[in-house]
């Protein structure tokens, strides 16, 4: 068996070097999705990817960040509770029966946390969705452009 690595390309990415993440600051569609909340300190897009309704990412919004400790804790902190307005508006529109927060940065050591909607009838009760499965598929763009400003008007309407 050989030993798997991190391969070197992925040191280049943590060092911000071909940031996708850092490439698409400040757009409002980034292509893999649309973004419902502008923060102080995240963006937050709507997945236009895979078939889970409400998945979306928050995206640290200033600058090469890899971990949530290289932060100082109020920019931490607006981090985090910007990623909680965007969850209680997918709970609010959505409903679902969970949700996930998963800030990985595996394959994109960018700052950034998935926010994964569970509903009761997705097929792994009990257990994290499988990237593979998040990933495949595609929303359709007319209900996902309607979630996006049924989102936005959750988010205006929590608004500090
Ligand atoms: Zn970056």
């Amino acid at each position: 068996m050989t030993e798997e690595r991190w391969p070197g390309s992925w040191y280049e990415l943590k060092a911000g070097k071909g940031c996708g993440m850092c490439a698409n600051r400040g757009l409002e569609d980034s292509g893999w999705g649309v973004r419902f909340l502008e923060g102080g300190h995240a963006d937050v897009f709507l997945g236009r990817s895979g078939v889970v309704r409400g998945y979306a990412v928050a995206i640290w919004k200033h600058g090469h960040v890899v971990e949530p400790t290289e932060l100082p804790a109020d920019q931490a902190a607006g981090f985090w509770l910007e990623t909680l307005r965007a969850g209680a508006a997918i709970e609010g529109h959505l409903r679902p029966l969970k949700l996930n927060y998963l800030t990985l940065g595996n394959a994109l050591p960018h700052l950034h946390t998935h926010i994964v909607p569970r509903f009761a009838d997705d097929p792994f009760p009990g257990r994290p969705l499988p990237f593979d499965f998040l990933d495949d598929g595609r929303q359709p763009e007319e209900r996902l452009q309607a979630d996006v400003l049924a989102l936005r008007a959750m988010v205006d309407a929590a608004a500090p």
